[in-house]
């Protein structure tokens, strides 16, 4: 018996020799062990296991497994390289043509009058005789008589089709799979008894087997299944481990945290009470500030949940322990706003708050940064800026991240190096599905803040169709008629120069016929190229109400808070993505009054775009959003994911086997919490992987 880690240290010139080109293309994959060479998992299969022969109807691809007699051969194309070989299939007596580009050597090696095997990938074509570009012939033994022709001599069982690089073949690496596998003794298993049981799975070493030599597809499938939960099982396992400070969090005693005098000030000076989710999310953070270890908390929420009042708070009482606080926002739009904001409600409470961007220079900014070294500040506000290297804090003990996933990894590595540990809490409101959320931001504890503020109306959401068109106009001036406002949003087109010249061009054109149409309401056109000081005028004009509507590229995607917009219309709706579309939505509907969004698809509108709009008018929870993003566009594309370990997942697929992450993870938790040093016999086994494996 072995273990699996034992096969990380022996390296794959084993069985594949010491070739520098072959070692650097399996380096390529990421293959260097056995360990490796035996989690390659193989991208599909070749089914060679019954009889298809020339010319019949096949469901799943145009392959042909059959017994041939060749009947003649020729040399076509210029140079005579290429080689045509004529076969009939001894079973249905139909006839096919193998091309051979390029493989003059076949006109000596094939044999006309004898009966060959023959695997093989149809051209699609328009000839009425079917013809082979790739193929395989491999010759019958002499003895062959057309009487023995049964089954048994066609079947080649299911092959595995690896990813291959460099000068891999799939005959190289199919053979040194296999000298590997008949190496290694058999693998114990690598996880808890009673897991194999409970979820019917393959032991580990008939897993591994069936995944590179399996008898049949069900094989496949099981072995898949054993392989993922075990997969998603130690990720798990790690992450919440880690979490958890791997110290027996489990048995903590339970701390009330204080509520400081200026955090109740702050709360009791608002026009409304904190919603239950609010105030349930202020006491996770409280509890976590309590604490010897630093707080890692990602806060989600829908647009407009009320994350960045929560946010604030919380850097009162941070603020109150004798700490100061950075609040680092994605644009300096966002950024000037929430500064603008704070300021209105705590430099009453005497606390002092100070903005920062990359437009501070000079003087100004040298007073501001001797002024945060001297603790004179005691919540800062800005971009990325915060976190430049001239930048240094008396006591930076918090750090609030909004629009999380908009910061690159590196970014938020330079920032936790500002302070000493400084807790942080990160704000996203394009959620991630709950059945991942803690999976992937492994050492991450997550708060969900689900219900919006009472008083507010869920916004009512339309597609228009172009004959619709004028009627959503005339809706949108009755608004502006009673005082409201509303966003026209134009999709920014492609990336190039160009894509954006023409991009802008279709807002100026909308522009100047909505100015036209609206008379006499005022509006004014924003867009990415105009200066940042002039976009703030808009905006303050628009927050004051002096402004009926704004014209605009998706600038307005985040942040923008005016409770009196109510219509949001979005033109070619179709080229944004769900978490954008949602995102702009979430824009109206901000106040008490009834808001109303227009998705407005383009011309030639694709499916997947109307199945976008579907799903937005279906509903406006953004989790059941998030999780419909996910199907329809697949895990790699979801923010924060690529970052994840998730993308090195072999055996599992984020879309298809939620249910198995979820299983996975109901079970590490049980384990952890029954036994969170993982000492009962059972679970020895957990033990000795975790020693094993490396970080995702
Ligand atoms: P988010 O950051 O989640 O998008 P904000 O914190 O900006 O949301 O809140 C959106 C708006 O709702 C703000 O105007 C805020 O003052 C208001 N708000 C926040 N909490 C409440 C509440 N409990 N009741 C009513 N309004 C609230
Ligand atoms: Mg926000």
């Amino acid at each position: 018996m072995s273990t699996l880690n034992d096969l990380r240290s022996i390296p794959i010139t084993r069985v594949a020799g010491n070739g520098k080109k072959t070692l650097s293309s399996y380096q390529a994959l990421g293959v260097e062990t056995f360990y490796d060479l035996i989690n390659l998992r193989p991208r599909g299969y070749e089914d060679r296991t019954s009889r298809v022969c020339i010319g019949s109807q096949v469901p799943d691809g145009p392959w042909t497994n059959t017994i041939v007699r060749v009947q003649a051969k020729s040399f076509f194309g210029k140079g005579l390289k290429n080689v045509k070989i004529t076969v009939r299939d001894t079973l249905s007596g139909v006839r096919g043509e193998l091309l051979g580009f390029n493989r003059p050597y076949l006109d000596k090696t094939i044999v006309s009058g004898n009966f060959y095997k023959l695997y093989a990938y149809q051209i699609p074509e328009f000839s009425h005789v079917p013809r082979f570009s790739r193929f395989e012939l491999t010759a019958l033994p002499d003895s062959f008589s057309l009487t023995e022709n049964s089954e048994s001599s066609i079947s080649g069982g299911l092959r595995p089709v690896y990813p291959l690089s460099g000068n891999l073949t799939q005959n190289m690496v199919r053979k040194h799979v296999a000298l590997a596998l008949k190496e290694i003794p058999t693998l114990e298993n690598d996880l808890p008894q009673t897991l194999y049981e409970k979820y019917r799975l393959m032991n580990l070493d008939a897993a591994f087997r069936a995944l590179h030599a399996p008898e049949r597809a069900e094989d496949i499938r099981q072995a898949l299944r054993s392989l993922g939960f075990s997969e998603v099982f130690y990720m798990q396992m790690m992450a919440m481990r880690r979490s958890s400070g791997q110290d027996g969090a489990f048995s903590r005693r339970p701390v009330v945290p204080q509520v400081y005098e200026k955090e109740k000030q702050l709360t009791d000076s608002l026009p409304f009470k904190l919603t239950e989710d609010q105030e349930k999310v202020l006491s996770e953070i409280r509890k976590d500030m309590s604490q010897q270890r630093s707080m890692n908390r990602l806060l989600q929420g829908d647009v407009g949940s009320g994350k960045t009042l929560v946010a604030l708070i919380a850097a009162v009482h941070c603020i109150s322990e004798g700490s100061q606080v950075a609040f680092m926002a994605p644009t300096e739009l966002l950024a000037r706003q929430h500064a603008i904001n704070a300021a209105k409600l705590l430099e009453r409470l005497g606390i002092s708050v100070a903005y920062l961007d990359g437009t501070v220079t000079g003087k100004a900014r040298s007073l501001l940064l001797q002024n945060l070294r001297e603790h004179k500040i005691d919540l800062i506000i800005g971009t990325h800026a915060l976190f430049s290297k001239d930048v240094q804090y008396a006591k930076l003990g918090f750090v609030i991240v909004d629009e999380q996933h908009r910061f690159g990894v590196e970014q938020r590595r330079a920032l936790f190096a500002k302070g000493q540990n400084p807790d942080v809490l990160m704000m996203t409101a394009t959620p991630i599905p709950r059945t991942l959320a803690l999976t992937i931001y492994g050492d991450l504890n997550v708060s969900t803040i689900k219900t919006m503020p009472g008083g507010r109306l869920p916004v009512k959401t339309f597609i228009v169709s172009p004959e619709k068109r004028q009627a959503m106009y005339d809706a949108v001036y009755v608004e502006l008629q009673r005082g409201h406002q509303a966003y026209f949003v134009y999709p920014r087109i492609g990336d190039g120069e160009e894509e954006e010249e023409s991009s802008l061009k279709d807002v100026t054109t909308m522009y100047a016929f909505l100015s036209e149409r609206y008379k006499p309401f005022r509006g004014e056109l924003i867009h990415s190229r105009l200066p940042d000081d002039e976009k703030i005028r808009i905006l303050d004009q628009f927050n004051s109400g002096k402004l009926s509507y704004l014209v605009s590229t998706s600038v307005v995607e985040v942040g923008i808070d005016v409770p009196t917009a109510t219509c949001m219309v979005i033109e070619q709706a179709d080229f944004f993505g769900l978490s954008a579309l949602h995102q702009l939505r979430g824009r109206v509907g901000r106040g008490t009054l009834q808001s109303w969004c227009f998705l407005a698809p383009g011309d030639q509108v694709s499916k997947d775009g109307m199945n976008r709009l579907e799903v937005l008018k279906s509903t406006n929870d953004g989790f059941i959003i998030a999780e419909k993003d996910l199907l329809l566009r697949g895990p790699g594309e979801i923010s924060g994911l690529r970052q994840s370990g998730f993308t090195n997942l072999r055996f599992v697929s984020l879309d298809k086997d939620l249910n198995m992450i979820a299983a996975a993870r109901e079970e590490v938790s049980r384990i952890l919490l029954a036994d969170p040093g993982l000492l009962e016999a059972d679970h020895a086994v957990i033990r000795r992987e975790l020693l094993e494996l490396k970080p995702f």
